[in-house]
């Protein structure tokens, strides 16, 4: 059992020394909160990202892909309240400088962070005496064009959400589908946070995959039931969280969002405490009425049953897909025991990751460097590649150091190629998990491996 502390610092470096997740910018010196997804880390994210895909959008047939600019006209902002409100309340220590969130700080105290009073409280770390209360607008600022003045204004979307009800429109009126319909966008965010932090937790870019699912107003809370259990599944059955791990945490009244109906946020049990993974909102007509009311366009929808015209209800699911590389890191770095080169036991660092998520499905490892073996193992390693599996080739080091290596990056099967491979045409493959072997014959490896992806 890893402690939580240790477990951070272990994903960390490990995260680092195996190519998953490097500080960005480290020639120059790093640049706060930033990171790079390295090869295996690039790979995690994106098999996260396409079954995500396959299993909302292309897997059913009421949700639609749309892609979005990050940068839209600043009157969609205006519309979404986002130019307003989109902000967090700051404080300031006067005396040693640190910023904080003033509703943490609420939170911290056990206090209602939705009635922000923070008399009598001093900075936590100097016992300063804070600034009042200022609001921060989150939205990253730019300039369009070469002139920087206020008329060429523009902003960083803070979520992808805004350009789907901007494109509902020519989505209502080119696919003429009848609700419930929904539409899916994968891409960048950015906020200008005032506390990031926790690594990959709270970054000022990040990725989001997000869903909105527009519905008749009376449909909207069973269509909500509806995603939570898709929510639910996704974190059970393909992310493999276990359920202890995650809350499905009901915001009250109070708290949630103005037009809300109904919030629940998805907290996960990260090493550094309970905190929000996704979210799930009923955002009511909210949206689309604020754009109809700022555009002037006629955003309702005529329902073919009643002939009415209405403008529907949004369910919105929303993911964080560097939230979920962290907890599915998080959850699955492990340390065993396996047998040294001694004979002894030692410590073993293991990513058991979920088989559909891992980078690297087989390893290909030729027991020596030897023409022979390599002249089987290569156009076996070659064979899997082709076959669309995630296949790596490796002859450097030992048989042991070579293990260690695919069991930390999470590698579900290792493949040897030994001396008797060469006569009975059977390879050996280990289990990542147990690791126990077993031998399979060379032309049913490719059928075995599809088999537990599936
Ligand atoms: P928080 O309360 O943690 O700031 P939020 O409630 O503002 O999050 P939403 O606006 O609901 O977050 O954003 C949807 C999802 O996007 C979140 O559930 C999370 O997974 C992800 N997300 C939001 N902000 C960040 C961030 N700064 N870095 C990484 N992921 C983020």
């Amino acid at each position: 059992m890893i402690q939580p502390e240790t477990r951070m610092e272990l994903l960390v470096s490990l995260a680092k020394r195996r190519g998953f997740i490097y500080p960005g910018s480290e020639i120059y010196g790093g640049f706060a909160n930033s990171w790079d997804y390295g090869p295996y880390g690039s790979e995690l994210k994106r098999n996260i990202r396409d079954i995500w895909w396959k299993r909302f959008v292309t897997g059913r047939q009421d949700v639609y892909a749309i892609e979005t600019p990050i940068i839209m006209n600043p009157k969609a902002w205006e519309a979404s309240g986002h130019l307003e409100t989109f902000s967090d309340p700051l404080v300031d220590c006067k005396r040693c400088r640190k910023r904080f969130r003033a509703d943490h700080l609420m939170e911290q105290l056990g206090r209602d962070p939705a009635a922000i009073d923070l008399t009598g409280v001093n900075c936590p770390e100097c016992g300063g005496e804070l600034t009042d209360v200022r609001h921060f607008n989150l939205m990253f600022k730019t300039f369009i064009g070469v002139t920087e003045d206020e008329s060429n204004v523009a902003y960083l979307r803070p979520e992808t959400a805004g350009g789907m009800f901007v494109a509902w429109k020519n989505v209502r009126d080119s696919l003429h589908k009848r609700l419930p319909l929904g539409l899916a966008q994968i891409g960048k965010a950015f906020r200008n946070e005032i506390t990031p932090g926790n690594y990959i937790f709270r970054t000022r870019e990040f990725d989001q995959m997000e869903i909105e699912y527009f519905v008749k107003p009376e449909d909207a809370p069973q269509a909500f039931e509806m995603w939570l259990g898709e929510m639910k599944r996704w974190c059970e059955e393909v992310l493999k969280l276990r359920p202890a791990n995650t809350e499905y945490v009901e915001i009250s009244e109070e708290e949630r969002a103005f037009y809300s109906a109904r919030t629940i946020d998805v907290e996960y049990q990260y090493p550094f405490g309970q905190k929000e993974l996704y979210g799930l909102a009923n955002r009511t007509d909210y949206d689309l009425s604020r754009h109809q009311e700022v555009s002037k366009e006629d955003l309702r929808y005529l329902d073919p049953e009643t002939n009415e015209r209405y403008i529907p209800y949004v369910i919105e699911p929303t993911w964080g897909l560097d939230r979920t590389v962290l907890a599915v890191l998080a959850e699955h770095i492990d340390i065993d025991e396996a047998d040294s080169v001694s004979g002894d036991k030692e410590p073993r660092m293991v990513l058991r990751l979920p088989p559909i998520l891992a980078p690297v499905k087989v390893a290909i490892l030729p027991l020596q460097k030897k023409d022979d073996l390599v002249g089987m193992a290569a156009p076996l390693a070659a064979m899997l590649r082709e076959a669309g599996i995630a296949t790596e080739y490796d002859t450097s080091a030992s048989i042991g150091k070579r293990y260690r290596r695919q069991d930390e990056i999470g590698t579900p099967w290792c493949i040897t190629v030994d001396q008797d491979s060469l006569t009975d045409q059977q390879v050996t493959i280990r289990d990542r998990d147990t690791m126990e072997q077993v031998r399979v014959s060379v032309a049913d490896v490719r059928a075995w491996v599809e088999e537990r992806l599936k």
